[in-house]
This record gives C-alpha cells, structure tokens and sequence, in this order.
C-alpha cells in the first residue's frame, strides 16, 4: 500500500436500527477520528442553501413533490467528499439504503481512488429493545427522561426534578410500532448487510451494552480498519 493510498480519507457506513445509538457512536467516531457525520438530510438540506448545481436539482425535484434520485443524492455527496473538512474522513448516515445506491456508491469512490473501510452494523435484541424504547416517558413540565424498568421517579407519577406529575409518552414509541419498525429495517437492510459481507468490509458490534463499550468497540474496528 503506498503512503498516498492510506492517507485518503476513510469511509465508514453505520447500520443500526432506530434507537440503537447510531447517533451518538457517530458523534463519537467524530471527536475520535476526526471525521464528518454525513446524513442525507443534511446533504441535501446543505446543497439546497448553497445553490450548487446538484442542491438546485435536489430542490426542483423536492418542490415537485418527487424524491430525489439516487443520481442526486450522489453528485451531492461527490461535491461534500471533496471538501476539506471530510480530508480525514467520513460517517455516512442512512446512505446508501438500497444495494443499488450502494453500488453507486462503489462507483463514486471509485474516481478518487477510494473506498469503503467498513460497514459497521449496531447490532440489537430486537426484544430488548423494544423493552428499552417502549418503557420511555418524560416530564411533561421540565422534559426529564424516565424509564418503566430503567428509571423510575422515586415516588411514581411524580417528577423527581420538578415535582410535576404529567408524564407523557410519544405515540410512536408504543411496543407495536417499535416492533414494526425493527422488522422494517431488518427487511430493508439485510441486502446492504449482504453486500458488505461479501465484500468483506462488514463489521458488527453488539449496540446492547453501554454507550462506552460500544464506543470502545467501534474504535478498535475503525482502527483495524483504517490501517
Ligand atoms: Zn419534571
């Protein structure tokens, strides 16, 4: 491997379930490393502001009401890599979602002589989780975080902080739809899990355990990784 080649800019693809913590691993990975979180929301909400030729594409098709295309979102992304803040390198977040984007993908790198270091994947219990997120509630008068099993006000009902006693529960954090939404993104990731696998760059870790495990964790796949 010659010194030009290691010095480009890594790229890491997160997997992970709504709830699993992607965020904050990310946020993690990027004090770390130095790395920049890269979400398509953000690109394109980014590229839109500042008018290039890809955000004014992005905005015409968005104004239509249409999703922005796979050939989009990539002249986005092209235009992001090459910045300088992305020279040390990049978390991709929730792209690509298909094998067809992640091919694309493939192809982009491709022209700067990069590629894909690993494609992490936050692994869950599908059960636990669903314990972990559906036991959520908060304050409804200062905000603080409670939990069914995890954490509860030492007098139930009752805010520890505040003394406030409405607690409220967001409607789609119920046991139904976190299921639901785990099984929608088994379904929707398995060809991307599939694909990295059989490129070898697939890399999992267990996202059940505490955030500075799994931080610990994902530092030494990113330094395996990138070396
Ligand atoms: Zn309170």
């Amino acid at each position: 491997m010659t010194t030009d080649v290691m010095t480009r800019p890594a790229v890491l693809i997160l997997l992970g379930p709504p709830g699993a913590g992607k965020g904050t691993q990310a946020r993690m990975l990027e004090d770390e490393f130095g790395y920049v979180q890269l979400s398509t929301g953000d690109l394109l909400r980014a590229a839109v502001a500042a008018g290039t030729p890809a955000g004014l594409a992005a905005k015409a098709v968005m104004e239509a009401g249409q999703l922005v295309s796979d050939e989009i979102v990539i002249n986005i992304l092209r235009d992001r890599l090459a910045e300088p803040d992305c020279a040390k390198g990049v978390i991709l977040d929730g792209f690509p979602r298909t094998t067809v984007q992640a091919e694309a993908l493939d192809d982009l790198l491709g022209e700067t002589g990069q590629k894909i270091n690993a494609a992490i994947s936050l692994e869950v219990d599908d059960a636990a989780m669903v314990e972990r997120i559906s036991g959520r509630y908060t304050c409804a008068g200062c905000g603080e975080g409670y939990h069914d099993s995890f954490k509860q006000p030492a007098k139930a009902g009752t805010c520890d902080k505040c003394g406030g006693t409405e607690m409220k529960r967001r409607a789609d954090d119920n046991a139904e739809t976190v299921a639901s939404r785990l099984e929608a993104y088994h379904a929707q990731t398995a060809p991307l899990i599939a694909y990295y696998g059989g490129k070898g760059v697939l890399k999992s870790t267990n996202a059940m355990g505490g955030i500075d495990d799994i931080a610990r964790d994902m530092a030494a796949i990113v330094t395996t990784a990138t070396s």
